[in-house]
């Protein structure tokens, strides 16, 4: 089974298991209760309503996605992205725009390590059609000039997207699901729902609390465990967005390659990070967080949390088998997999 489901039905059930709790907890004063599920981003998205109207609620969120999806993806040829990737220039509208714009700030916020121009690594990887393979050094050295973010000219007045270099192109992969969640959420809130999760591949994000008034308890999947969490987090009107380089990986020689790519050196980053957990208001500036936490490796995520007056906290599981928590959460995360290290601001 691909491993991004078995995350989802894990999770799933987990979610389950909390709604279960609900009702065990509250008989006889069953809040209405919508579920439905839809792939979508190559992502298996499970939705969750309660009060009234859930299903049209839900069916309007999913139409959204897939307009999103539309719009975005590198992988259909007549979306934004696909175009100014196939055309070398083009246009961004709307979410595409903000995505743009979120994204060239999270690059300078990150020192470069978040690069939506990484797209032709990622791609000479064989990530972007599933026929991976190992680059060659030199192909790669070959292909670093060309995913520079200088080098991607946007026009914030129109939305126009140049290149000044042949062969460029952009990928928002890192954050679009993030966003995608945290737009979905803004629709409950809008059409009046106050409890509401919604799960895409293992990232949630919740609104509110669950109908009884508790926290939702969402499990952060276990890089090593199939099925098994690393530990539970207990959260209310949160995202929670994990980057791991369990998540998409092929292996040759003996040796696991993933999909997030340092950009400095054009190979799947080795930081020592299994895992990158961020949890935020923002959806999009979760997803966005996890891809470079996961990145920057222990010393510099914990610096830039420390340095950052970016609302997020976060875990980390590094790959000696520690979990590293900043201590906005740590009294909400439990975990009996792993000992804890919690990480203080100052
Ligand atoms: P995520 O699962 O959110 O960490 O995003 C991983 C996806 O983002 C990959 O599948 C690539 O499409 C893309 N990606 C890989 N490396 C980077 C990077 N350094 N910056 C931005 N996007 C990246
Ligand atoms: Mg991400």
């Amino acid at each position: 089974m691909n491993k991004t489901i078995k995350v989802v039905i894990g999770i799933a059930i987990l979610c389950a298991v909390a709604v279960a709790g609900y009702y065990g907890y509250n008989a006889g004063k069953e809040e209405e209760v919508a579920k439905n599920e839809l792939f979508a981003m190559d992502t298996h998205m499970v939705f969750t309503v309660y009060g009234e109207n859930g299903d049209e609620i839900i069916a309007d969120s999913m139409d959204e996605v897939v307009n999103l999806e539309n719009q975005l993806s590198t992988n259909i040829a007549s979306s934004q992205v696909g175009k100014i990737n196939s055309e070398g220039q083009g246009i961004l509208k709307k979410d595409g725009a903000i995505l743009m714009e979120k994204s060239i700030l999270l690059n300078k916020q990150t020192d470069g390590l978040f690069n939506p121009a990484i797209y032709p690594v990622v791609e000479a990887w064989g990530f972007t059609k599933e026929e991976y393979r190992v680059p060659s050094q030199s192909e790669l050295d070959a292909l670093l000039p060309i995913t520079k973010i200088q080098d991607v000219n946007y026009d914030k007045s129109t939305g126009q997207v140049t290149f000044n270099k042949e062969g460029m192109a952009i990928d928002f992969g890192a954050i679009a699901k993030g966003y995608t969640s945290s737009k979905v959420i803004k629709m409950f809130k809008d059409a009046g729902v106050k409890s509401a999760i919604i799960n895409l591949g293992g990232n949630v994000q919740t609104l509110g609390t669950k109908p009884n008034g508790e926290k939702w308890r969402v499990g952060i999947q276990h890089p090593e465990i199939s099925d098994g969490y690393l530990g539970i987090i207990d959260i209310e009107d949160k995202a929670v967005i994990t980057s791991g380089g369990y998540e998409r990986f092929f292996e040759e020689g003996g040796k696991k390659y993933h999909h997030i790519i340092d950009p400095r050196t054009g190979s799947p980053a080795e930081s020592g990070i299994e895992s990158a957990t961020i949890v935020a208001d923002d959806g999009t500036l979760a997803d966005g967080l996890s891809t470079s936490l996961f990145i920057m490796g222990k010393e510099k995520a914990i610096k830039f949390w420390r340095n950052s007056d970016l609302d997020f906290q976060f875990i980390l599981y590094t790959k000696d088998g520690k979990l590293l928590v900043s201590e906005g959460i740590a009294d909400d995360f439990t975990s009996d997999t792993a000992p804890i290290e919690i990480i203080k601001k100052k």
